[in-house]
């Protein structure tokens, strides 16, 4: 029986295909039975699975920073604790030798009973605690199959079938979404999530059609029914009748066609009517990520997301490593500039074996980006090295995620010239001149530009996060996403005194935020003076497209009108008006 379901539109197009299911790490978890002479062997690896998450969570706690709030370490004590507790520890073991199967079975068969358990709890404070038993429980699991193996081996199932195929998933982290580049999908949608959370903008980095916050979808669609996944509507329809079919084929004809069309505009310069030249860039979470930047004539790299280098992987990558990665894309771009942007962890964006605020009550809130930096100098010293000598090949901009405070920004101005220092005593090259800027996105940095634009040579504005952190909305939950709303008038007001500011104060500013690649946002920004938009590549020749027929006198007319705008309802229809 055919049925739709409405969800978040969160990357746009139209994808046709089977559903493949894709379950949590905890399920994904192969059962088998296991011979009477291999319990040893398989108790052994259940056991030093167990020591090496102890062992983790200890080396966590000491290498906590003493700046770092207390309610960490408490948490990295309670998973250790309930790691600890034989009812984990050694139940486990009795299974194993019971019921003749593997470990990672027996694990999650005493998870599922002590979660069962805790459902049971009046207390709602307690009943919550079986998420720390969950995540203790898929820490274990994890070591002894391989992250990345997990979902992998769950998405290697039909291999060859890929490009025919709609991943359909409870959720997907950004460090998941890493492991789709390799494959061939034609869409995914999730129970869970939020438009600007880093799986929405990976999904659109991918050009791939994706809806989020379906809720149920996970139970209501069976592997391989038939679904149409319209990626701007945000409709899914499962198992649809053949006019139906038929109708959205012809649509994603249509699409396909507009796309191709588009492709003719990727050598033009981007100007308006008026002749205004405007920078298009291309934010970008991989190296491989710059030829298709090129592709869509993004003419630099505005937003480098350094941080996905170091997921699904155990270890971080060396200077070596970092530094062959930054050439790489410094190379690609040829001589076009590379805009990277030192590590921005914690959040939804979280690095194995780091611990970058993951166990912070609010983690969005926490000790991550450019205060986990600071917190962690031979990390970041590590990172500013590698950029520094990619800057030898190329034009090379460091930009510091984050920056709230100006002590912020002078530490990480003198650990610059560390390293520096460290670069002239081992003969290293690097780029004297490379401008470092800020990434302004937590409202007291815009409201206090003053402390930041004298020791900054550019600005870029995160309108994901100033928008999250104004509104107070966490980006990645889709119960509050209704009012992520780039239009109050609050993140208008911080938006363009930004631009303004950075601009009087004789700074480049840029949008590297999901509003600089939003289409019906094009004008608004032109209005607002910015001539620096960066965005994921597939939304390049669209924004271009809209660049080349707008006047910017006439945007800049109807956004002052705009921003002494209150009324929700009149800013949008004054938005209308300006991209009628
Ligand atoms: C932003 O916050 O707008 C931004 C560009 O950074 P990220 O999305 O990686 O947090
Ligand atoms: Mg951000």
């Amino acid at each position: 029986m055919s049925f739709t379901l409405h969800g978040i539109p969160v990357s746009g197009g139209i994808a046709i295909g089977r559903a493949h299911l894709i379950t949590p790490v905890a399920l994904d978890v192969a059962h088998y039975k296991i011979d009477a002479n291999q319990v040893v062997a398989e108790v052994a690896r259940f056991d030093t699975a167990v020591k090496g998450v102890q062992d983790e969570l200890k080396t966590l706690h000491t290498s906590l920073a003493s700046s770092a709030p207390g309610e960490i370490g408490a948490f990295i004590d309670l998973h250790w604790m309930i790691l600890s507790d034989p009812m984990l520890s050694k139940e486990p073991v009795r299974i194993i030798g019971e019921r003749l199967c593997n470990a990672e079975w027996a694990l999650v068969q005493q998870m599922d009973a002590l979660v069962a358990q805790f459902d049971e709890i009046q207390d709602e404070y307690l009943r919550e605690r079986k998420h720390d038993v969950t995540q203790v429980v898929e820490r274990v699991l994890k070591r002894m199959v391989g992250a990345q193996t997990l979902m992998q081996s769950a998405l290697n199932k039909k291999r060859s079938q890929e490009a025919e195929m709609i991943v359909v998933a409870h959720d997907l982290s950004p460090a998941d979404m890493l492991v789709f580049k390799e494959h061939q999908f034609a869409g995914f949608v999730t129970d869970v999530g939020g438009p600007t959370s880093h799986t929405a903008i990976m999904a659109r980095s991918l050009a791939l059609p994706a809806i989020l916050a379906l809720h149920h979808a996970r139970h209501m669609i069976a592997e391989d029914d038939w679904l149409i996944l319209d990626g701007t509507a945000g409709v899914l329809i499962v198992a649809p009748d053949a006019a139906v079919l038929n109708e959205y084929l012809l649509k994603r004809r249509g699409v396909d066609l507009e796309r191709k069309k588009l492709k003719r505009i990727a050598t033009a310069p981007a100007a308006t009517l008026d002749g205004v030249p405007i920078e298009l860039h291309a934010n970008i979470e991989l190296p491989e990520d710059a030829k298709v930047a090129l592709a869509n004539g993004a003419t630099g790299v505005g937003l480098f997301r350094t941080e996905f280098l170091f997921m699904n992987r155990k270890t971080s990558p060396d200077e070596e490593e970092q530094f062959e990665a930054y050439r790489a894309v410094v190379k690609a771009m040829r001589g076009q500039p590379v805009t990277i942007r030192t590590l921005d962890i914690g959040a939804d964006k979280q690095i194995d074996g780091e611990s970058a605020g993951a166990n912070s009550l609010n983690p969005a809130l926490g000790l991550r980006a450019i205060r986990y930096c600071l917190a962690e100098p031979q990390i970041f010293l590590v990172q500013l090295r590698a950029i520094l000598r990619a800057s030898h090949y190329g034009k090379v901009k460091i930009l510091l995620p984050m920056i709230a405070h100006a002590h912020e920004v002078t530490q990480a101005l003198e650990l610059v010239s560390q390293a520096k220092a460290q670069l002239d005593i081992a003969g290293r090259g690097y780029d004297d001149t490379v401008e470092v800027g800020g990434m302004i996105e937590i409202p007291a940095a815009a409201l206090s530009l003053g402390l930041f634009v004298k020791k900054l040579g550019y600005l870029s504005i995160g309108t994901n996060d100033l928008i999250q952190y104004t509104l107070a909305i966490d980006r990645t939950d889709d119960e509050v996403s209704a009012l992520y709303d780039p239009l109050h008038p609050a993140v208008l007001y911080l938006i363009a005194h930004t631009i303004r500011t950075g601009h009087k104060a004789g700074l480049p500013v840029a949008v590297c935020g999901e509003m600089a690649g939003e289409v019906a946002m094009t004008r608004l920004l032109l209005g607002m003076g910015l001539k620096q938009f960066s965005m994921h590549p597939a939304q390049l020749l669209s924004v271009k497209q809209k660049i080349l027929q707008s006047s910017l006198a006439d945007c800049e007319d109807a956004v002052k009108r705009m921003l002494r705008t209150e009324e929700p309802e009149k800013l949008r229809e004054q938005l209308a008006a300006l991209n009628a």
